[in-house]
Formats: structure tokens, sequence, C-alpha cells
């Protein structure tokens, strides 16, 4: 609810707060139990930084995230501590966040003995299940990080963020990193968990072809606001948003009920610590008129659950 991630840019011989980047500036919006939601937009457009302030990985510059009714930022520690097994992030590159001489079983279930929620010696069991789950033969328990490929390490990330059994997932690109014939099988496995374990995503990439598989409903993000979200279908099929039409326009596929004329926009993306007045896409879009430049567009309901912020879309 009006969430906003504000990072001060300190500059100056005394280190003084000169202004903010606003890499996540007012977003709204709902997540239903059971649902994936696709966070999309170029790189820099703050759908990271929106996925770990939602989890509170990151602290909140404003605004509120409820989990279950619960405001998570207005949490203690130690009762943020409590929850923190429900909501899990799934990473880019698991890589980076396994230890490369902790064994994988022992880097998945370490969380467990932690939380105090199992003994030592039930875990290693309970492992295995898990492994197997996410598509890997028990035995792999009592290897390393270096002897898995691209694929199977994200299936230990997976793994991992899984073992807590969590109700709420954040995957920021978790396929990214893979080859596209390995992607594949990881959004299956991830749509299989989902099903088996009514899991709640809120699913990060930059391309729009990946979270079309796997999410009910899609978000896109430029400059740290939400400009347009929808259910899937809707989404695809009728993009309203300049932006999203543009995105939609570079999806490589050819998709003979889409319009296939590739949108190219003009400029960079501006800086987050200085984004154009009224609407921010104004500087790109193709459609621009005298007022984008100083009303922002609100981000409204046009029907069937789908929401854009363009002055151009009407009600
Ligand atoms: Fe383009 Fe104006 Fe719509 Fe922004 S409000 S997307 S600048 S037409
Ligand atoms: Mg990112």
């Amino acid at each position: 609810k009006n969430l906003k991630k504000y990072f001060p840019i300190q500059g100056g011989i005394f280190g003084k707060t000169v202004g903010n980047v606003r890499a996540v500036d007012d977003v709204s919006f709902t997540l239903n139990k059971g649902e994936a939601l696709g966070l999309v937009g170029e790189s820099g457009c703050g759908k990271s930084t929106t996925g770990r302030t939602i989890l509170r990985l990151l602290e909140k510059t404003e605004g509120q995230v409820l989990f279950n009714g619960t405001d998570i930022h207005a949490l203690k520690k130690a009762e943020l501590r409590k929850l923190r097994p429900e909501m899990q992030l799934v990473f880019q590159d698991p890589y980076s966040s396994l230890n490369p001489r902790i064994k994988v079983g022992e880097a998945i279930g370490e969380a467990l003995v932690d939380h105090a929620i199992m003994s030592k010696k039930d875990v290693r069991d309970y492992v295995k299940e898990i492994l197997t789950l996410c598509g890997l033969a028990p035995y792999h328990i009592d290897r390393y990080p270096h002897e898995f490929s691209g694929g199977q390490r994200q299936r230990i990330g997976i793994a991992r963020a899984l073992a807590l059994n969590p109700q709420f997932i954040v995957a920021d690109e978790p396929v990214s990193a893979l080859d596209v014939s390995i992607q594949a099988q990881i959004i299956n496995l991830l749509s299989d968990l989902q099903e088996q374990k009514n899991l709640t995503y809120l699913f990060i990439s930059h391309d729009l072809s990946v979270v079309e598989h796997l999410c009910n409903r899609v978000g896109v993000m430029y400059l740290g606001s939400l400009v347009e979200l929808a259910p899937r279908e809707e989404l695809f099929s009728r993009p309203l948003h300049p932006y999203t039409q543009a995105l939609m326009s570079a999806i490589p596929v050819p998709d003979p009920t889409r319009k296939s004329e590739r949108i190219v926009l003009q400029g960079d993306i501006p800086s987050p610590a200085n984004p154009p007045s009224g609407c921010k896409f104004h500087t790109r879009c193709p459609y621009a008129v005298e007022k984008c430049k100083s009303e922002v567009p609100q981000f409204k309901d046009v029907g069937s659950g789908h929401f854009v912020a363009c002055h151009l879309v009407a009600n």
C-alpha cells in the first residue's frame, strides 16, 4: 500500500544527503493467496527493490506491507523472525548465496535447525524429501555447490526456500541466468510446486515471455512506478500502456494474434534520482501530449481488474 523505498544519495565532503534515488515510488497492489503475480520492467525499474522491501529485507521509506493483515514493517525484530519462514526469497543466482564449503544438504537444512523447527537428526530425511520434490536425487545431499549445473543450483535455491514450508515466495529473476531450455524446466517446477503447496508467488523478471507461462496477473513497472496491472490474458491481448506495448513488441517469438510491429523506444531510461515530471514515461513515450509533462496520470481501473496509468486511456 503506497510503498516507497528511497535510497539517499550522499554528496560533498561532509557526506550530506543531497537527494534520493526513488527506487520504489508509491506502489500499491494486492496479491491473492495461491496466485502468481509477475512484476516486469527493464533493469533498474525497482522490481527487485519492491520484492525485497515487501519481505522487509530492506526497510521501507513509506507505506505498508500487509501480510495476512499484519503490517510486516510495523513488527518488532523478534516478531518478524517468527514470521520469516512464511516468506522466502529465491535469487537469480543461487550460487552466490550458497557457501561453496557447505554441502547442499546442510545449506537447505540449516534454517530448519536455526528456527528450531526440527532436530538435526530429522532434518536429513526431510531434506532428501525436499530435494526429490525439486527434481534432484536424494544422494545429492552430500555434494558441494560447485558439483551442480546452473539449473540444478536453481533447484537447490528453490529447495532451500521451500524447506521452511513458506506461504509466499518472492522469486527474483529465478531463470534469467539459465539457458532457455533449462528456463522452461525451472518454470515448470515452480508451477508444479505452486499447485502442490498452494504457494503464492511474486515473480520478478525483465522478460515478459517468462512471466506469461507462470503468472495469473502481471504488473509492469517503469522508474519505480507501477504503470499497468492486469490478468495475464488481458494484458497480453490488450496492453494499454504505451510502455507495456513497447515491451510486448520486443518479445521475439512471433504470435499472429499480436501486433508484430516492433516499437523502439527513443532515449535512455531517466535517472530515478531525478525522474521526469508528470508521467515519468513522457520523455520516451511516442504518444506524449502536453498534459503528460505536468500531470501525473492516476493508476485507474478500466474494468476486468485491468489498471493503467496513462492520460490517453479512457475509463
Ligand atoms: Fe505516454 Fe502521456 Fe500516457 Fe504517459 S500519460 S504513457 S506520456 S500518453
Ligand atoms: Mg533486479
